[in-house]
Formats: structure tokens, C-alpha cells, sequence
């Protein structure tokens, strides 16, 4: 079985194929996937998607992008996670590449997640771009590594890697690994511990060859899988039961 570890199910383009998505994912053995969420106006109807389905779970976050949105407390945070269908917290982080000038709001943004994941023992999804000297100095400043996470869609350095799972991340990888021009990210799922990796999608966005520039869906996830089988002389099966144990053991409010 594969699992996605981040998708935007909820996204129009998604939503409105959902049926067809869902019978995909039963086709290539795709069992369950976390809806990530990135602002509190979409919030209610995310929650529709994932109580829609057994095999669906969520997080509560407001993605560091989404600058004209409400910022939410840590005690929003706190109440909005009190289900059993929140297994996270995020998409949380910092983002200095989509966005310039003074950026103290994203990082006190970040923080807040933070202290909201330790506060209720979920873990952290996080988002890193152009940014990660300032994304690892907050997780120690605010005990990130207690909650623990995912520094998702990676696509740092092996330094950034190393530095994460020492805080007590997992490190995910999406379609951009399977791109032929990202030899250093190659490189990183080659060696990373097998039981700090996990697979996403990150759809609609970043399509995995043989799809790319299409539009993503938690089924292509067996692509990543494959790639990363292929870069480090492991079986697909070998691969997706790793990704999948570790999916669980970091997200253990899931059900299986
Ligand atoms: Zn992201
Ligand atoms: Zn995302």
C-alpha cells in the first residue's frame, strides 16, 4: 500500500473529480492520504472533503504564502485540531521566495503553529523556501523537535536534511524527485535514513514524470515511490512499506 503524505484534495480543480480520484487511488493501491490545509476560509470545506471518506485526514494551518488571510491564535489552532479527523498541524513555515520586504509576520506566524503542535502533541507539516537558515533557527528556538513532523516537498540541501532529522523530522519528497535535473535532491533520497522518508504528491501542483505539467492527484504518489526505489536499488514494495509505516508512526491518529 502507498500513502500520500500531502495533497490539496480540496482545491475546485481536485474537488469536483473527486469521485474519479478516489477510484484511481484504489487502482494503483493508494490507501490513504492527509489534506493539507493552508488558510481558515477553506477550513469548512475541507473538513466536508475528509469526513466524506473513510481513507481521508486532515491538518489545520495557514500556509506562510497566504498573506492576506486571518491569522489565526494558537488557541484556534488548539480548538480547530480537537478532532480525531486533524492528525497535523501546518501548512506551517516560511516562504522568502514567493514573498519579500519585512517578513517578521510569517516567522511569528510559524511560531504560533509551533506552540500550537506542542501544545496538543500533533505533529508539524512544514514549508520551506529560499528560507531554510531562519525555518530551522525557529524549530530549536521553539521546540519544534517535541512535536516532531515533516519538512514537506523537500528540496534542500543534505545539510538541511540532516539538521531537520536531528530535530525529529521526517523528510518528504515529492514529484520534483523524480525530475532528471535535481541531481543534489537525488542525492539526499539516496541516503536519508529509510525511516525518516516519506512520499507526496503536494497535487494539484508538481505533477511526477511521466505526467508532468498535468494536473497532480494523490495517485501519481507510486511515481515518487518508483523514483526513489530506483535511486536506492530497493523494490517499490520495499519503498512504499517504508514510506507507509513511517506515515503512521509520525501521524498516529490515523486509523488502519
Ligand atoms: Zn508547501
Ligand atoms: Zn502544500
Amino acid at each position: 500500500m502507498f500513502v500520500d503524505s500531502h495533497c490539496h484534495l480540496n482545491f475546485p480543480e481536485l474537488r469536483k473529480q473527486l469521485p474519479e480520484i478516489l477510484e484511481a487511488m484504489d487502482r494503483n493501491q493508494v490507501g490513504h492520504a492527509l489534506v493539507v490545509s493552508v488558510n481558515l476560509p477553506d477550513w469548512p470545506e475541507l473538513m466536508e472533503v475528509v469526513h466524506s471518506q473513510p481513507r481521508l485526514w486532515a491538518s489545520v494551518g495557514v500556509h506562510p504564502d497566504y498573506e492576506d488571510t486571518p491569522d489565526p491564535s494558537v488557541e484556534e489552532l488548539v480548538r480547530l485540531s480537537a478532532t480525531e479527523k486533524v492528525v497535523a498541524i501546518g501548512e506551517t513555515g516560511l516562504d522568502y521566495y514567493r514573498l519579500t520586504g519585512d517578513l517578521e509576520w510569517q516567522r511569528e506566524r510559524f511560531r504560533r503553529h509551533i506552540r500550537a503542535a506542542r501544545e496538543v502533541a500533533k505533529p508539524l507539516i512544514i514549508h520551506t523556501r529560499s528560507s531554510s537558515e531562519d525555518t530551522l533557527r525557529l524549530m530549536r528556538e521553539e521546540g519544534a523537535a517535541e512535536a516532531g513532523g515533516v519538512m514537506h516537498c523537500f528540496t534542500e540541501s543534505q545539510a538541511v536534511a540532516d539538521a531537520a532529522i536531528d530535530l525529529n523530522f521526517y523528510i518528504s519528497f515529492s514529484g520534483i524527485v523524480t525530475f532528471k535535473n535535481a541531481k543534489e535532491l537525488h542525492e539526499v533520497a539516496r541516503t536519508i535514513p529509510l525511516d525518516r522518508l516519506l512520499i507526496e504528491t503536494d497535487s494539484p501542483y508538481l505533477a511526477p514524470v511521466p505526467h508532468r505539467g498535468k494536473l497532480n492527484d494523490p495517485s501519481k504518489v507510486i511515481h515518487v515511490a518508483e523514483r526513489i526505489a530506483d535511486l536506492r536499488g530497493l523494490t517499490v514494495a520495499e519503498v512504499a512499506k517504508a514510506s507507509t509505516d513511517n506515515f503512521f508512526r509520525l501521524f498516529k491518529g490515523i486509523a488502519h
